[in-house]
């Protein structure tokens, strides 16, 4: 492993690997502890290089806030990296970053503005908070004084949950986190869902400032009581931490109303705050639902909200969340070809009375534009452009029908299934703007849930939040006597079973080392070795799997 203090020692590095190898950043401030090492799993998981950020960014601090007493732990950070395969960290110091050591995010004017809205509240002026956003944002260049320039969340991601009381908190966040991704330029960046606001305004700054990286949440990881993991917990006595464990207690609590029914936030809030009041150690700062992506906040839940808070136990402030959804599951099956994944996932739909969200026809479809344009098959940027202004419409069939496909206002169901279609569709869909248009859209469909796919990389990218992934594989002895007899019953007798395991090892080689799509193991996924099992067997298997999530 690689430890570099420098932009220049990272970047000469990243420059020899970028072009055959991708790469995933996992920005952190140190004292990393399980809910970081689960980012980092992920990434090795996902990617050929990950990259460890370390840097307790002053900006994202505010002046009363702990910068100085923030635990700094380089050397069992790095071990600790080193044992889960981490290619480097890169931990700079703050003139390498460019941010000054005493420009701290919230600056003087923003602590008196607190301090102005703390006393108009006692005052009885009614939502002080709102104005302290109104006061902040729009003017928050002239609040920042000799910091660089600064990144900007949209006003309406930071008038909610910790914006109005950590001011110039996620214009520090943000400013940094750009900065990390100019300089590493990751294919991949990992991010916890522990924190949501941050997570849902990163997202956003990617999508606004067109920046060419996926952002990946990955879910909180908790102690074996339910604390989510902080690397404040360790500010915490023993007894602190005994109480902490009732914020995720109220999580649950208003998690089983929402479940038994209950829609209306304020009634979920109110199933959190009660297991908050007995707790005399807990201050609640606030408790708020919103929407998981836009932050606006909700009266009631119609598919998703994240209810999410941050409290005081003794001096220290932790926040914690929960996504409620209200949605159908989502099952995702990856795995290498041959493992029998198209049988088993058209059955598990059917069974589960679910949609089989048939990509494969998605792809044909957009293999059909591509003929009809008469684009030549290599016009790679002819063919982007082409593929993302069209519309495409989706309509699954309740029998066992292929599903209807319909493109740019044309049902093309059965034109999609010539031999013609069948050679193009395998170049077509390894252009990435055709996957991106293609795995945008599953997503739109996926909203709502109730959807069995399979593919390579449907519960890594396509639906990395999917209620069930399995990664579905056979030995590839097994595939070869699977396809053998394949062969054999459409009556071709002259095949060679050596022959056919060569080509399995060949073709699983280029599914995990293609730079599109490539075929990984989830880290969450169940891995289910499909040898020996009948088809029944697996998909019981798989039902089980989702029975016993729930
Ligand atoms: P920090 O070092 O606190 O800036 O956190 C670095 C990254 O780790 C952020 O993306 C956090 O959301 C993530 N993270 C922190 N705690 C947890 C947790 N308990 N579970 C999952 N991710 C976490």
């Amino acid at each position: 492993m690689r430890l570099f203090k420098t932009l220049a020692g990272l970047r000469t590095y990243l420059a020899s690997v970028r072009d055959k190898q991708t790469i995933g950043l996992v920005p952190t401030m140190g004292a990393l502890h399980q809910g970081h090492l689960s980012l980092i799993r992920c990434g090795i998981s996902e990617v050929d290089r990950v990259v460890v950020s370390i840097f307790v960014n002053p900006l994202q601090f505010g002046p009363q806030e702990d910068l100085d007493k923030y635990p700094r732990q380089l050397e069992t950070d790095a071990q600790l990296c080193e044992s889960l395969g981490v290619a480097a960290i890169f931990a700079p110091t703050f003139e390498e970053m460019g941010v000054n050591r005493t420009s701290q995010g919230a600056t003087e004017p923003e602590f008196y503005i607190r301090q102005l809205i703390d006393n108009l509240e006692k005052l009885g002026v009614s939502n002080p908070d709102d104005l302290l956003a109104k006061i902040i944002t729009p003017n928050s260049e002239l609040l920042t004084p000799n910091s660089g320039t600064q990144v900007v969340p949209p006003p309406q991601m930071l008038s909610v949950l910790c914006g109005p009381f950590r001011p110039g908190h996620f214009q520090g966040v943000a400013t940094i986190v750009s900065k990390l991704l100019t300089i590493v330029n990751p294919n991949v960046a990992y991010f916890g869902e522990k924190d949501a606001q941050q997570l849902a305004i990163i997202r956003r700054l990617v999508k606004d400032l067109n920046l060419p990286v996926v952002i990946k949440g990955c879910p909180i990881i908790r102690e074996p009581s339910g604390l989510a993991y902080s690397s404040r917990n360790q500010y915490l006595t023993e007894g602190q931490k005994k109480e902490a464990i009732a914020l995720y207690r109220g999580l649950q609590a208003a998690k089983q109303a929402f479940l038994a029914g209950e829609r209306q936030t304020q009634v979920l809030i109110n199933h959190v705050k009660e297991q908050l009041t007995p707790h005399s150690d807990i201050k609640v700062q606030y408790i708020e639902c919103v929407h998981p992506q836009t932050l606006q906040p909700l009266d009631t839940i119609e598919t998703a909200g994240l209810l999410a808070m941050a409290a005081y136990v003794g001096s220290t402030r932790l926040i914690d969340n929960m996504i409620l959804r209200l949605r159908k599951p989502i099952i995702a099956i990856d795995g290498p070809a041959g493992a029998g994944k198209s049988t088993v996932t058209r059955q598990v739909a059917k069974a589960l009375n679910l949609t089989y969200l048939d990509t494969g026809a998605m792809y044909r479809g957009m293999a059909w534009l591509v003929l009809q344009s008469g684009i030549a098959v290599e016009d790679e940027s002819a063919i982007a452009e082409l593929v993302s202004q069209a519309t495409l419409e989706f309509i699954p069939s309740p029998d066992e029908q292929p599903p209807q496909v319909i493109v740019n206002g044309e049902n093309v169901t059965q034109s999609i299934r010539t031999p013609e279609i069948t050679a193009l569709v395998s170049p077509i869909s390894a252009y990435a703007a055709v996957r991106e248009k293609l795995v945008s859209y599953q997503q739109e469909l996926g909203k709502l849930g109730g959807i069995v796919a399979e593919g390579r990389d449907i519960g890594t990218k396509v639906f990395p939040d999917a209620e069930v992934k399995v990664f579905l594989t056979a030995s590839v002895q097994e595939r070869a006597r699977r396809r053998l007899i394949d062969f054999q019953s459409q009556g071709e007798d002259n095949i060679n079973l050596q022959q056919l395991e060569e080509d399995i090892q060949q073709r699983d080689y280029q599914d995990t080392h293609r730079t599109l799509a490539p075929l990984r193991q989830a880290s969450d996924a169940i891995e289910l070795n499909t040898d020996g099992l009948t088809v029944e067997e697996v998909v019981n298997k798989i039902i089980y799997y989702l029975e016993s999530s729930s």
